[in-house]
């Protein structure tokens, strides 16, 4: 059976076993369940670190080579995190006006301390690792993230054989903690389980309603971000209406949004955006596959939103600080999201855990993750469909230029 109907039958199993048991079975589920749950957290948790390092190295490496950032490069990766930073306050806005999971209260052993916001300086200077191995031992997400974004950029400095050399070790790396974290997964079904079954025995069918909650939060951020965002720049640089925008995009979106993998989606979004919205192939083979590798707004917006369900969750309240940073966090975290199906759930633990939020949270989205992956990824290969519509104007715009000045 395949692993997201297991983890979502153990969700409807938590729900009704801890529905029927109730609060007095409570001593036994903490003494004997509880525990395989944060086996399965700290399982997790130990994956973040190496999977964060060696995927953001891999994605930096994979443009090729530093000459290729000039232009077409810059403006492309501009774009795509400006466009993923929007999805997020997007995330934060509808789930700011819908509150899921307010009333559903959970409480966690990790303590939870609301931090003092830093100033933005303060942010900026805890972003660089003095000690890069110090912060991945804490764990430290934001400066292992700047340490690997200089590694992958050492590395495209370095170029030649050598460099090839490391880009395949890196590859290698992130594979096995891609595949570790796939037998990780395994263990879903179970440690799903066990950290909802407390959770519903004590607060009895309350839990329902903020999982509905989330997934409409997440559905209706991904279609206001595409209406609004995407396809106004569709209709600005490329003169598409939104329905021409949307037909285009169509097959690729379908793709992605049974497959959940932007990966899958990516020849098909390459050949439509071609045939059927005039995306020239020079930019569409280059913008494309970057943006099934580092453009995720769709991982984004799901970020914000979940983030500030688990904080609803645990009754915490996020800071002005807190909330940048997870917009900051979440940006980068998007960047490094491989695009396979449940890669953005391991990301979620990162960007929960650069704010302190609990990882307990994890599991009540873990049960309704392949839901919420289905509009994610959609929204992520639409993302690189306008954004390749943006560039191959700019391209163009650029060669008549060139050619009016001989
Ligand atoms: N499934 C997503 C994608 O392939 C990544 C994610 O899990 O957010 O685009």
């Amino acid at each position: 059976m395949n692993l997201s109907i297991k983890i979502f039958i153990s969700l409807i199993l938590s729900v009704i076993v801890g529905l029927i048991v109730g609060e007095s079975a409570l001593p036994f589920i903490n003494w004997w369940i509880a525990p395989i749950g944060t086996i399965f957290i700290n399982l997790i948790k130990m994956m973040i670190v190496p999977v964060v390092f060696c995927s953001l190295v891999v994605g930096m490496t994979s443009l090729g080579d530093t000459k290729k950032l000039g232009r077409i490069g810059l403006k492309t990766i501009g774009l795509y995190l400006v466009t993923t930073a929007i999805a997020i306050v997007i995330g934060f806005g509808i789930a700011g006006l819908v509150h899921p999971g307010v009333g559903l209260q959970m409480t966690s052993d990790a303590v939870v301390k609301v931090k003092e916001a830093p100033s933005i300086m303060q942010v900026f200077v805890a972003m660089i690792p003095a000690n890069p191995v110090a912060s991945m031992a804490k764990a430290d997400i934001l400066p292992v993230i700047v340490f690997s974004l200089f590694v992958g950029v050492g590395i495209l400095k370095v170029g030649g054989e050598r460099a090839e050399f490391l880009v395949k070790f890196f590859d290698a790396c992130a594979e096995v903690s891609y595949k570790i974290i796939g037998i990780v997964m395994q263990f879903a079904p179970y440690g799903v389980f066990a950290l909802l079954l407390p959770v519903v025995a004590k607060n009895g069918p309350a839990v329902l309603l903020p999982l509905i909650s989330v997934i409409a939060c997440v559905a209706v951020g991904c279609i206001i971000h595409a209406v609004c965002v995407y396809s106004s720049l569709a209709q600005i640089w490329g003169n598409h209406t939104p329905l021409q925008f949307f037909r285009g995009m169509s097959e690729a979106m379908l793709i992605a949004f049974t497959t959940c993998s932007s990966a899958a989606a990516l020849p098909v979004n390459m050949k439509n955006c071609q045939e059927k919205l005039g995306v020239s192939r020079d930019v569409s083979s280059f913008v494309l596959p970057l943006g099934a590798t580092i453009n995720m707004d769709g991982t984004a917006l799901y970020m914000g939103v979940c983030s500030l369900f688990v904080a609803n969750v645990f009754g915490i309240d996020l800071t002005m600080g807190q909330m940048a940073m997870i917009v900051l966090t979440g940006t980068l975290a998007s960047i490094g999201t491989a695009g396979v199906p449940g890669a953005g759930l391991i990301m979620l633990a990162m960007v929960l855990q650069s704010v302190n939020l609990p990882m307990e949270g994890l599991a009540l989205v873990a049960g309704i993750d392949r839901v919420l992956d289905m509009f994610r990824t959609c929204l992520n290969i639409t993302g690189d469909g306008a954004v390749a519509i943006v560039m191959d104007q700019e391209e163009k715009k650029h060669a008549a230029k060139v050619a009016r000045n001989g």
